[in-house]
C-alpha cells in the first residue's frame, strides 16, 4: 500500500493523506514544462481565479486546497542536473524525495538529512519547512542551494544566495503563497552510511540524557508512550562505513519494530483503544515493553525514512530548544491529568537554527513536539488542551501539521513575517495562489 492520496481527475474530489481535508477543484491540469505552468498562472490571472499546485497531499492542514484549478505535481519530475564540483542537484518541483533518493543513491551521494517519511515531493516538503532531527543538521528548506518559480504575475524566478538573494531567503519555506515552483536545487554529499541504535528507556533517564545524546549523535529521536513511563529513543549517528558494507536489519527485525511501532500491528492495538478507550495504558505498556534495543547500518536514507501505513492526524510545534524539555513535562502533565486516551507516541525532535523567514526553526535551536490520533479521531480536545502551553512557550506550529493559529496571532511568532508578507504582495498581488488557509495564516 501506497501513502499517496486518493486521485483526482476533473471535477472529483482532492483530499489530503489524513482524510481531514478536501476540495472540489472546478479544474485540474498537469503541466509538464515551465511554459505551461507560465500559461496556466496567467489564464488564472486574467479569470480572477485561484490556482494551486499540490504535492502528494501529506500536510495535514487545507494549505494545498485547490480552490479553483489544481496543478497535479506529476508532469514536473525527475532530475535535472547533477554539479559534482558544487556538490549540487537539481530536480523538478514535483519529483518525490524517494525518487530523488534512489537517483543520488545510484550516484553515490544523498542529501544531509530529512523527515521520517520520503513520499512528499520536493516543493511540498520545502514549502510548509519539513524537518528531521538533529542538533546541527537543518531542515530541508535549509539544504536548497537555489530554486525556479513562476510568480503570481507569470515571471519565471531564479533565486539563489547570488541571483535574486531576497527572493531565495524567504520563498524556500514559501507556503505555497509566492510562486510555483517549478526546479529545486539541493546541497548533497557523498553517500554516507547511519549507524542506528534504538533502545526503550525510562522517560527520566531519557529526559536528564536527552542533551548529552543530542551532542554525540547526529540524530536523536524519541517518542514517548502516552500514560506510561516509557520512551523508545532512536540515535542515529555517521559513520565511515563504507556503502555496501552496511549492516541492515533482518528483515524479520525489521518487520517486527516497523509494524509494531507504525503500522499494522500498531493500527489494530489504536482500533482497539478507540472502541475501548479504557485500554489505551495498558495498551501502551504493552507496546512500550514489546521494543527492544536495536542495532543495525543502513544507508541513511533508508535509515531516516520509515513506511507509515496506519493514517494519523498531527499537530507538531517547534519551540525554543532551551526551553523544549520543560515544555515537554508540562504537556505530559495535562495528559497525565486528563480523561483523554492518547494511543500514539509523543514524537520529540531537534534542529538548528536557520535563517529562513518563515522556517519554524529561525533564528533558535528548536525542539518538536509531536502530537497525533487516529485519522477518523476527533482531535480538538487533545491538541486543543496541548496548544496553549506550545503557544505559550513562544511555539510555532508546522505549517503542514493541525493547529488553530491565524496571521495575527502567528506574527509576533516571527521576526521576517512582515518580509514574508512584502515579497507575497510583490510576487502575487492578486493572489491567484491564495485560498482559504493562506488567507487564515498570512491574511489576505
Ligand atoms: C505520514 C507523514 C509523515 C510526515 N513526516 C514529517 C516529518 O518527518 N517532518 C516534517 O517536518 N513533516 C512531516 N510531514 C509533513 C509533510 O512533510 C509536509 O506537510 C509536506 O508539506 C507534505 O508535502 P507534499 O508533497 O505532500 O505537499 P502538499 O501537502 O501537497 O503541499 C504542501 C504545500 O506545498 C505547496 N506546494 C506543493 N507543490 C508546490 C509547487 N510546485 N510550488 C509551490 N508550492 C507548492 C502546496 O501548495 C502547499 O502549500 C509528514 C506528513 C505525513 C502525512
Amino acid at each position: 500500500m501506497t501513502t499517496s492520496p486518493h486521485p483526482s481527475p476533473a471535477g472529483a474530489r482532492w483530499r489530503n493523506w489524513s482524510g481531514l481535508e478536501e476540495a472540489v477543484p472546478q479544474r485540474v491540469e498537469t503541466p509538464t514544462s515551465v511554459d505551461a505552468v507560465v500559461e496556466l498562472v496567467r489564464q488564472s490571472r486574467e479569470a480572477r481565479t485561484g490556482v494551486k499546485m499540490t504535492g502528494t497531499g501529506h500536510s495535514f492542514t487545507a494549505i494545498a486546497a485547490p480552490q479553483h484549478t489544481l496543478l497535479r505535481p506529476e508532469g514536473l519530475s525527475g532530475v535535472l542536473d547533477v554539479d559534482r564540483e558544487a556538490m549540487t542537484v537539481t530536480a523538478r518541483a514535483g519529483t518525490p524525495l524517494k525518487e530523488l533518493n534512489l537517483v543520488l543513491e545510484r550516484m553515490g551521494l544523498s542529501l544531509h538529512n530529512m523527515g521520517d517519511i520520503a513520499e512528499q515531493t520536493l516543493a511540498g516538503a520545502t514549502s510548509t519547512g519539513t524537518h528531521g532531527t538533529g542538533g546541527t543538521a537543518a531542515g530541508l528548506a535549509a539544504q536548497l542551494a537555489g530554486l525556479e518559480l513562476v510568480t503570481g504575475t507569470g515571471e519565471v524566478l531564479r533565486a539563489s544566495a547570488q541571483e535574486n538573494p531576497d527572493v531565495f531567503d524567504v520563498a524556500r519555506v514559501g507556503l505555497g503563497a509566492l510562486g510555483i515552483l517549478t526546479a529545486l536545487t539541493f546541497h548533497v554529499e557523498p553517500l554516507f552510511v547511519l549507524e542506528a541504535h534504538e533502545q526503550p528507556m525510562r522517560w527520566d533517564r531519557a529526559l536528564d540524557a536527552y542533551d548529552e545524546m543530542v551532542a554525540a549523535a547526529h540524530h536523536v529521536d524519541m517518542y514517548w508512550f502516552p500514560h506510561t513511563d516509557r520512551m523508545l529513543v532512536k540515535q542515529n549517528v555517521r559513520t565511515d562505513i563504507e556503502p555496501g558494507e552496511q549492516e541492515p536489519p533482518s528483515r524479520a527485525a525489521a518487520w517486527w519494530e516497523d509494524e509494531l511501532v507504525s503500522n499494522t500491528v500498531f493500527g489494530g492495538l489504536c482500533r482497539v483503544g478507540s472502541r475501548a478507550p479504557g485500554l489505551v495504558p495498558r495498551i501502551n505498556r504493552v507496546a512500550g515493553r514489546a521494543l527492544s534495543e536495536r542495532r543495525y547500518s543502513d544507508l541513511a536514507h533508508r535509515v531516516f525514512v520509515t513506511p507509515r501505513r496506519v493514517r494519523f492526524r498531527e499537530m507538531e510545534y517547534a519551540v525554543p530548544r532551551e526551553v523544549g524539555l520543560d515544555v515537554l513535562r508540562e504537556c505530559r502533565r495535562v495528559i497525565d491529568a486528563s480523561d483523554w486516551r492518547i494511543a500514539f507516541p509523543v514524537e520529540v525532535r531537534t534542529a538548528p537554527a536557520d535563517d529562513i523567514a518563515l522556517s519554524t526553526a529561525h533564528g533558535r535551536d528548536s525542539l518538536y513536539l509531536a502530537f497525533h490520533v487516529p485519522h477518523d479521531t476527533d482531535h480538538t480536545a487533545y491538541f486543543g488542551g496541548l496548544e496553549p502551553i506550545l503557544r505559550a512557550a513562544g511555539g510555532r506550529p508546522h505549517w503542514g501539521k493541525v493547529h488553530t493559529r491565524t496571521a495575527a496571532d502567528l506574527a509576533p511568532s516571527y521576526d521576517r513575517f512582515d518580509d514574508f508578507l512584502a515579497m507575497r504582495e510583490r510576487l502575487d498581488p492578486d493572489r491567484v495562489f491564495a485560498n482559504d488557509h493562506l488567507r487564515r495564516v498570512l491574511g489576505d
